[in-house]
């Protein structure tokens, strides 16, 4: 089976530009990327990080605002914070270096299992197994494996598993076999053995696949039914005061930590009174008008959140600023990471303030 799937892997493979190198630090950028987002979202980004920051040392001496702003739009933030925190420990403690050791890979900051498996397999070519959901499905469907892979006991298994397999190409004696097998793996799950109505005509293991076999290849992975979704919902002040807009900074630690914004509060989905909860919020009298500017949905792992936005003007002829924050011109805003919901919120408050103001 390992040959059958390298080879199919060397005819199949999607030419896609981390895969041109085998720089562990380009590598590590892209599964960092990879990680919750998909392929085609994420070369762009990829290539526009790597062009600005080619080396870790690069990247160890950026401003965190800037890093910040390069991931604008990839999400899930405090994956891009421990990058830049790991690239400052790999300048500190191993003068600049990436290393080679799997166990010195896995103790920089926000890499797990998955990712030190894929920087050395990939990089380095040593015999190391990496385990995604792509991976599971194959590997449950080939094995008909009942029960959740996320229970500890099938998940020790899985990993057995895929180090069975990265060590048999390691025996195989091709060239890059550790890396391809483990590319290919994804490869295969990502492309063909999709999770629903994969492709089992061009499956280059179809033979050995005991789920085909029964005919019953989307039963597998028999994974937990998931939490359900939850409603979240935020009133949003876009406070303007002639050209300038009112945003501060979250917290460094927390969700979205080290973004801007405008202030906003929570509130009970579907609840009355939104606004006067964020006039008292803002408790701040120097406030008029707050028309409704825009409300922005989107999702968050099982959460989907509505924002309301409105926009107030600051009725104060001085620049203090109504609590913590700055004042911000349109394109000092553009400049600064933003989470992509409050980035909506600045473009529709570019937008009105473009149509009140024309030229
Ligand atoms: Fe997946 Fe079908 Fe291949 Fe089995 S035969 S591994 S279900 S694509």
């Amino acid at each position: 089976m390992v040959n059958a799937l390298l080879d199919w892997y060397g005819q199949n493979a999607r030419d896609l530009p981390w895969r041109r190198t085998k720089d562990p630090y380009a590598i590590w950028v892209s599964e960092v990327m990879l990680q919750q987002t998909q392929v085609k979202t994420v070369i762009p980004f990829w290539e526009r990080w790597m062009r600005e920051f080619p080396d870790l040392t690069t990247l160890a001496a950026a401003p965190e605002e800037r890093v910040l702003k390069l991931w604008e739009g990839l999400g899930y933030y405090r994956r891009v914070r421990s990058l830049h925190l790991a690239a400052q420990n790999l300048r500190d403690r191993h003068g600049g270096r990436f290393p080679r050791d799997f166990e010195a890979v896995l103790e920089l900051p926000g890499v797990g299992r998955y990712t030190a498996g894929a920087i050395c397999s990939i990089a380095f070519g040593q015999a190391v197994p990496i385990l995604d959901g792509n991976i599971i499905r194959v590997l449950c469907r080939l094995g008909a494996l009942r029960g959740d892979p996320k229970v500890p006991e099938l998940n020790r298994w899985l990993w057995e598993e895929a180090k069975r397999w990265v060590e048999t190409a390691a025996g195989s004696g091709r060239s890059d076999a550790c890396s391809h097998l483990n590319q290919a793996l994804m490869e295969l799950g990502a492309t063909v053995c999709t999770p629903r109505a994969p492709s089992c005509d061009r499956c280059p293991v179809a033979g050995a696949c005991l789920a085909k076999a029964a005919g019953r290849v989307e039963s597998y992975p028999e994974l937990a039914t998931r939490a359900k979704v939850s409603l979240r919902e935020f009133v949003v002040a876009v406070v303007v005061n002639r050209a300038l807009v009112w945003v501060r900074q979250r917290a460094g630690d927390g969700l979205n930590g080290g973004l801007w914004e405008f202030p906003n509060l929570e509130i009970e989905p579907g609840g009355r009174g939104g606004l006067e909860r964020l006039r008292e919020y803002l408790g701040e009298t120097n406030l008029d008008g707050f028309e409704p500017l825009t409300v922005v949905r989107h999702s968050i792992t099982r959460y989907r959140v509505t924002q309301q936005a409105y926009m107030a003007v600051w009725a104060k002829p001085s620049r203090e600023v109504p609590g913590d924050g700055r004042w911000c011109r349109s394109a000092e805003l553009e400049a600064l990471p933003m989470s992509s919901a409050h980035r909506r919120i600045a473009r529709a408050w570019s937008e009105a303030r473009d149509e009140l103001h024309p030229g």
